[in-house]
């Protein structure tokens, strides 16, 4: 092989070469290509999902301020504050159009958090939060609005001054002085179909790029969906703690916010007061004119309380023609203040057919009448039970719990037992019986105690005849001076007091042909007359809430020392002491009364009679006491 020939196979090769070479360089370009529009894809998609993403944050963000009750204010002001950095944005804000009486205007609902705003705030002092700002009809706001589009404004001085016309000029030249902002961006907010109002963003480019508009669009939607779903929420919230019949607040509500005001009020030691409203006469009003006028009463309560709370006061429509008003930071005497306005209030308005309505009123004042929730609505219900026994139309203040004597505890008992159970007793009685506790009640009687224990003889006449005037306050004394030597404290004493007035009222239940049955009793009718009164008497004192702790009293006060008693044959220490005293003091004296089966002893033969059952019905202790107590009085 001569030189041109290896040269000829030299150069074949090499176009070999560079045919490969470039075959695979066209391989290679191929790939990289569609790599590219691979990645492209990937970028789209990634971008996609990425703002997929995003949205589905937003609503979950929406989703839980809602459920935790956050204003719409604050949702809006994490969707603005979002787009915080995107695209060269410096600051956004969502203004609310509004109109009243002085016409339309604009107030900032939501603004992002940033230097810019804190600047403009710092300089103009009053900030855009709290301004009323113009809104005017040929201005560029309004264009967006109407037309339903995004509107750009590169001179931002003027879209400053269009919405506050009246600041100064040397405040306004130092406001843009420092302005970085090259372009408005308004965009229109709808929701429901409705104007609500604008959404504007302080761009620092001076142009809108094609795909911005995009953005801002589905952005502005975002703004609109929450404002959407704020509203849904708030109606629906509205409507589970709202009364439907008179829009006032609704138990549940009023429940719920009292008990968090025991909280703060503790905390702060800061007293507030609860009102309770009842109608007075609406059955008669349902009865003579209609279910519709006996709404038409409620309804007219209702708006006499919407027109006389305070912003912060709570106005409940508790159930039926029951309201109560809670007053945060008010005492008793502001509170009695309110309540005598309400109450005349009502009294004032005139109502078609049924002419005036008038209602009853209780106030009681957390921390001056009681620290405890449950005590201070009892308190508030008995204040106003009082005003209706009271006749009506009237406010009554509580008595703080500690001041309560045991002869208003014993007067409240007896009214409650004849006004709340159908005692059998007749008609004529119940009302003299009634008015002269009224009395004592409303202070009017000169000797309350002496009426108090002429009540309890009468009704303990009712079912025994033989009962003498005077007995009940001979028992009263004799009880309370033997608590004594056991040197129970003032408030067993006290208790022990309205026990010894109650322990027989079961007795009023009692069928009149035992008790007063000559012959000796059968075993049944025994049994009968020994557990009847005891049922009796828990059943009629059960629903009493403030003498829950004489219940128990009463209810043992016919259980024996060694066990023998009943109802709960209990025996020794088990027994209370008072029930104890009971037992005893209501043996002697009725040993000393006349009975139809055996004549009366005398004291010192009663005391016999008594020192006999020791160590059976009572304690060695107690008879040692009794009988020189007695023994005090014989000499
Ligand atoms: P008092 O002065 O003692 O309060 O007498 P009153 O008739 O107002 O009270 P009472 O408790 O005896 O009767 C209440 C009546 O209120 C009975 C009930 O039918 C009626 N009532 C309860 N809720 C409504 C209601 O929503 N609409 C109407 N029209 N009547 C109601
Ligand atoms: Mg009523």
């Amino acid at each position: 092989m001569n030189f041109f020939d290896k040269l000829k196979e030299y150069k074949k090769t090499l176009a070999e070469i560079e045919n490969s070479v470039y075959g695979n360089k066209q391989d290679y370009l191929e790939i990289y290509e569609r790599n590219l529009e691979l990645e492209k894809e990937i970028a789209a998609r990634t971008q996609e999902l990425n703002i997929a993403n995003k949205r589905m944050l937003t609503l979950q963000h929406i989703w839980e301020m809602m459920n935790s009750s956050r204003p719409l204010e604050s949702v809006l002001e994490t969707i603005v504050n979002s787009l915080q950095g995107e695209l060269g944005y410096l600051h956004s804000t969502i203004l609310r159009k509004q109109t009243d009486e002085k016409g339309d205007f604009m107030t900032v609902i939501a603004e992002a958090d940033n230097s810019v705003i804190k600047r403009v705030n710092s300089i103009i002092q009053i900030p855009m939060q709290m301004r009323r700002l113009n809104y005017f009809e040929d201005g560029f706001y309004a264009k967006s609005l109407n037309e339903k589009k995004i509107v750009t404004v590169k001179d931002i001085a003027e879209a400053l001054r269009g919405i506050i016309p009246d600041l100064p000029e040397d405040v306004f030249k130092k406001v843009m002085g420092g302005m970085r902002s090259k372009l408005l961006i308004v965009i229109p907010l709808y929701t429901r179909n409705k104007p609500f109002g604008l959404f504007c963003v302080f761009s620092s480019r001076d142009e809108l790029a094609e795909s911005e508009t995009d953005f801002l669009t589905i952005f502005a939607q975002q703004i609109e969906m929450a404002i959407t779903i704020a509203d849904l929420f708030q109606a629906v919230r509205e409507q589970a703690i709202t009364d439907g019949l008179t829009g006032l607040y609704n138990r549940r509500y009023f429940e719920e916010y009292i008990s968090k005001e025991v909280t703060r009020s503790l905390r702060q030691n800061q007293p507030f007061s609860v009102i309770g409203i009842d109608l007075d006469f609406l059955k008669k009003i349902n009865d003579e004119h209609g279910h519709a006028y006996g709404d038409l009463a409620i309804k007219t309560v209702a708006d006499v309380l919407k027109t006389n709370a305070r912003s912060i006061d709570v106005a409940a429509r508790m159930g039926g023609e029951e309201f109560n008003i809670l007053l945060p930071g008010i005492d008793s005497k502001g509170a009695l203040t309110a309540a005598e306005r309400i109450r005349k209030a009502i009294e004032g308005r005139e109502l078609d057919s049924i002419g005036h309505i008038t209602a009853s009123i209780g106030v009681a004042t957390f921390l001056e009448h009681s620290d405890n929730l449950e005590d201070l609505l009892e308190l508030t219900d008995q204040a106003m039970y009082m005003s209706k026994r009271r006749g009506r139309n009237r406010v009554t203040v509580a008595k703080p719990v500690s001041e309560t004597s045991w002869q208003e505890v014993a007067v409240n008992t007896f009214l409650d037992i004849l006004s709340k159970h159908n005692v059998p007793i007749e008609n004529n009685l119940l009302d003299d019986l009634t008015s002269r506790l009224a009395n004592v009640k409303e202070q009017q009687s000169e000797t309350p105690k002496e009426t108090l224990y002429s009540v309890a003889d009468m009704l303990t006449k009712t079912y025994n005849p033989l009962h003498e005037t005077g007995v009940v306050k001979s028992k009263v004394l004799l009880a309370s001076s033997l608590a004594k030597r056991f040197d129970l404290p003032k408030e067993e004493v006290d208790k022990l007091k309205i026990a010894v007035l109650l322990y027989d009222i079961g007795n009023l239940m009692l069928p009149k042909e035992i008790l007063q049955k000559a012959a000796p009793l059968t075993d049944d009718e025994r049994r009968h007359i020994q557990e009847h009164p005891i049922i009796a008497a828990r059943d009629i004192l059960k629903p009493i809430s403030y003498i829950q702790d004489i219940i128990p009293i009463v209810e043992h006060h016919h259980e024996n020392w060694d066990g023998s008693g009943y109802p709960g044959k209990i025996s020794k220490d088990e027994i209370p002491i008072t029930s104890q005293i009971i037992l005893i003091v209501d043996a002697y004296f009725a040993l000393t009364e006349h009975r139809p089966y055996r004549a009366k002893l005398s004291p010192v033969e009663a005391l016999i009679e008594i020192k006999k059952d020791t160590g059976k019905k009572w304690s060695e202790a107690l008879v040692q006491e009794f009988v020189t107590l007695i023994g005090h009085d014989l000499n």
